[in-house]
């Protein structure tokens, strides 16, 4: 309650201030010390949010999920959304203005899904503690036995935690019920594996490590206590797990921060996939004879699908899949810089490395970058082994990470893709951007460049090439189609199928895992098609306006100069200059 009347008490002062000045008074200044403000509330008020970022402050707290937290942080949202009044806007620099918004976003968006969106009484696997004490285990933010004391003091809470709830969860679709089960029972190694690992290496005392076992164990219990608390809910009317229009609409809103609707995204994507079927067959026909004896298929969409088939069978091996990606790289850097397309900074280069034994299972290639609070951390392309895997299993991969897209993939996970925008991104260093950073913005930069970069001749523009592009283009298409029709047109499971194999020529697992994403998330799938064709879109609207000024390698500086801010602010601040 202090807090609050503190802010208020700072919110007045500096609005008699700019009353008084309003001429001399610089608010770039103020909402600097604004910001800083926020985020040291941020932290306090979301202590879990504070860890996963790795601002480690307030790792002992852990937060008790029920009524009177929700209360707290609306009213925490509330304040500062009368705190942020007192900046206009437009007297803000154009990197304040984008941290102004993406605060205000923030601010309402959580207030919509504390009060209306209400996630907490129908998804159980919003609980699961899990996570946050592997985190404490897993980076080295401290000494191990530091760690592990407040490891201790954080786990005490762990059974009031699941008892708070139970208390809020009301009628828990089936899937996420499902899944709050698993993740739970799946997390439970930090505390009977993990946890003992980290406790053998520690010189705390025995007398220690033996509460820490005994606190280690009554969280045990109030995990498979949850877990069987859902296994046995007598929950006769679930709730559907499609969200319906009104919500997806709304959701897709805040979360995404398009200059374009849900629907209008969606109707770009229908057009999108029969632009791309079209292209497709046009090479396949192209193609046909130098790949196949036997007379093209009358069905076309078969055709295509025999075709990129074939092509699949193009690819490395397990052995050489990490030597493929490392060479690749400077390949891509050449390109870029004989075809003048963006600088990129020479002394910064991309470390490869096999994933780290903590990531494994995930296969494929990330980037990991280092969180706002860890400045020096290297930012790393992990790519996956195929160790343990069976040959079978290794194939299929291989013949999905084929000659062809592992390229693609090279270009969007690495240069110029997320680890180019990222050193951008760093450039002009601003924690809220970096908190709050707009997802759809930073994928759709990597999806955009993926047609960049074969627009400008990469890969020499080999049909085969191209096939393969629009393949991998067609799944961004169709996550946006799949997440707008399932939530918004109740699309049934069988249709998703038929979109995901027959038109986007997908294997049946990969289908498969994708009806589940879309059965558990909404609005995420839709994040890549909206932030790519915001920035295609955009981008011919650029070269409009400047006619024959316009420069592919200018635009795109100027675009990453901006941070991750959403597609719509970044371009009308480019607009207007
Ligand atoms: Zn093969
Ligand atoms: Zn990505």
């Amino acid at each position: 309650m202090k807090k609050i009347i503190l802010l208020i008490a700072i919110g007045i002062l500096i609005a008699c201030n700019s009353k008084n000045k309003s001429t001399t008074i610089d608010f770039n200044q103020n909402f600097e010390e604004y910001k800083n403000t926020f985020i040291h509330e941020l932290w306090k008020t979301y202590p879990g949010w504070a860890l996963s970022v790795g601002k480690h402050d307030y790792d002992s707290i852990l937060s008790i999920p029920n009524e009177e937290t929700i209360q707290k942080e609306i009213s925490f949202c509330k304040n500062q959304l009368d705190s942020l009044k007192k900046y206009p806007i437009d007297s803000l620099t154009s990197s304040n203005k984008t941290d102004y918004l993406l605060i205000e976003n923030h601010l309402n968006s959580t207030i919509w899904y504390s009060t209306v969106f209400k996630s907490y009484e129908w998804d159980p696997s919003n609980f699961n503690v899990c996570g946050s004490f592997a985190e404490i285990l897993n980076s080295k933010f401290d000494s191990l036995d530091n760690r592990l004391v407040v490891f201790n003091k954080r786990m005490i809470n762990v059974p009031t935690y699941y008892e708070a709830a139970k208390k809020l969860i009301k009628n828990p679709t089936i899937e996420h019920t499902q899944l709050a089960i698993a993740q739970n029972l799946g997390g439970l190694s930090v505390f009977e594996t993990d946890l003992k690992d980290a406790l053998s290496k520690s010189k705390l005392e025995g007398s220690v490590k033996n509460t820490i076992l005994e606190n280690a164990s009554k969280s045990v219990s109030a995990i498979k206590n949850y877990a069987d608390w859902l296994k046995n809910l007598k929950n006769e009317n679930p709730r559907e797990f499609r969200i319906g229009k009104e919500l997806h609409t709304k959701k897709f809103e805040f979360d995404i921060q398009s200059g374009y609707t849900a629907e209008e995204v969606y109707n770009k994507a229908i057009e999108r996939k029969s632009e791309l079927h079209h292209k497709m067959a046009e090479i396949t026909f192209q193609l046909w004879n130098n790949y196949f004896k036997q007379p093209i298929p009358q069905d076309t969409l078969v055709a295509i699908r025999t075709m990129i088939d074939k092509l699949s069978g193009k690819h490395t091996t397990p052995d050489s899949f990490q030597t493929a990606i490392e060479q690749q790289i400077p390949i891509l850097v050449d390109f870029i810089n004989q075809k003048n397309l963006i600088y990129l900074d020479p002394s910064k280069p991309l470390v490869v490395r096999k994933e780290p034994a903590y990531m494994a299972g995930v296969a494929g290639a990330s980037i990991s970058s280092p969180g706002p609070y860890d400045k020096e951390g290297n930012t790393y392309y992990n790519v996956g082994s195929m160790e343990d895997w069976s040959a079978e299993l290794a194939e299929s991969y291989l013949r999905e990470y084929n000659h062809y897209i592992l390229q693609i993939l090279n270009i969007h996970e690495a240069i110029p893709g997320h680890y180019t925008q990222l050193i951008y991104s760093n450039q002009s260093p601003s924690l809220i951007k970096s908190i709050l950073g707009n997802g759809a913005m930073i994928e759709g930069w990597a999806v955009y460049t993926e047609l960049m970069m074969l627009e400008n001749g990469y890969g020499n523009n080999e049909p085969e090439m191209w096939l393969m592009y629009y393949k991998w283009n067609l799944r961004t298409v169709c996550n946006t189609i799949l997440d707008y029709s399932v939530h918004s047109l109740n699309m049934s499971k069988d249709e998703a199928m038929n979109l995901l194999i027959n038109q986007a020529f997908q294997q049946t697992a990969e289908a498969e895992g994708k009806w589940k994403r879309a059965t558990l998330t909404q609005v995420q799938l839709c994040s890549y098609f909206t932030g790519f064709k915001e920035i295609v879109d955009f981008r011919e609207e650029y070269k409009q306006k400047k006619g024959k000024e316009f420069d592919l390698k200018q635009f795109h500086e100027k675009f990453l100069s901006f941070g991750s801010a959403p597609v719509k602010h970044i371009k009308k601040m480019m607009l207007s200059e």
